[in-house]
């Protein structure tokens, strides 16, 4: 780039001026040289724009980038409240919509499985059985219903099995309703969440690849335009210097 300063022409309003009051087109950025070469077709790369006329461009370009990154929020952020809205599946409470379709047989069915499968039911059983043995087999006070082999404690041991089955039957029946309920659950929990994640992905992305990069380009610009100010400012207060020198010379 040449660094020395020297006259040009703005492509505006074609006033001269020097060289560093303002940027050829080739040294801005790629959206603001687009906008001013689609207001002046006959500018090129090596057009001069001043600093001036270049202030419209910038504000529109940091206006234009602010807006789209605002719209593409909206768009992501209703995207969301709609996945929340619609989804209406309300997560049972399985404990409770067990409970209340219980039957008193299924209650039933339930208390005897559980205890059938517990240690003191073993244990109880086990001493029963060597009670009834023990009474009948030594016939202790003289009572001996039913001796050696026993064959109706067989009998009461096959009917108790008989019944118990079923039972069981019913009580995992019911394990089984209570393990569809939850899977349903989790199923729609697990459904949401992805729905919800991959629109959170898509925020994410947003703002990682289009909002910081161009938060970072209107601080650019933002710091580009204040240098402006500052040089402006500067011309300015040498002029009123010069002036004052004027004054106070024809003062005296
Ligand atoms: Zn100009």
């Amino acid at each position: 780039m040449n660094e020395e300063i020297h006259e040009v022409k703005c492509l505006v309003d074609n006033e001269p001026m020097l060289s560093d009051e303002g940027f050829y087109l080739q040294e801005l950025s790629q959206p603001i040289s687009n906008a001013v070469k689609a207001d002046y077709s006959k500018a090129k790369i090596t057009s001069f724009i001043c600093a001036h006329h270049l202030l419209k461009y910038r504000v529109n370009h940091v206006d234009n980038l602010i807006n789209a990154d605002l719209k593409q929020s909206q768009k992501i952020n209703r995207k969301l409240t709609r996945a929340l809205r619609d989804d209406n599946y309300d997560i049972k409470d399985v404990n409770d919509s067990l409970q209340e379709s219980l039957t008193f047989g299924q209650k039933v069915s339930d208390a005897v499985a559980k205890f059938g499968g517990s240690w003191p039911f073993i244990f109880i059983f086990i001493v029963l059985l060597i009670v009834w043995m023990v009474i009948n087999g030594m016939a202790l006070f003289g009572v001996h219903f039913d001796p050696y082999p026993y064959i109706l404690l067989n009998l009461f041991l096959s009917c108790f099995s008989t019944i118990q089955a079923p039972i069981i039957m019913m009580s995992q029946n019911r394990a089984a309703e209570r393990d569809r309920l939850d899977y349903e659950n989790d199923f729609h929990v697990n459904l949401k969440s992805e729905h919800e994640l991959r629109i959170l992905h898509a925020k994410l992305d947003h703002l990682t690849q289009n909002q910081l990069p161009h938060d970072l380009e209107v601080e650019k610009l933002q710091l580009e335009i204040l240098g402006e100010v500052r040089t402006e400012l500067a011309k300015l207060r040498e002029e009123n210097s010069k002036l004052k020198d004027k004054l106070r010379q024809k003062e005296n």
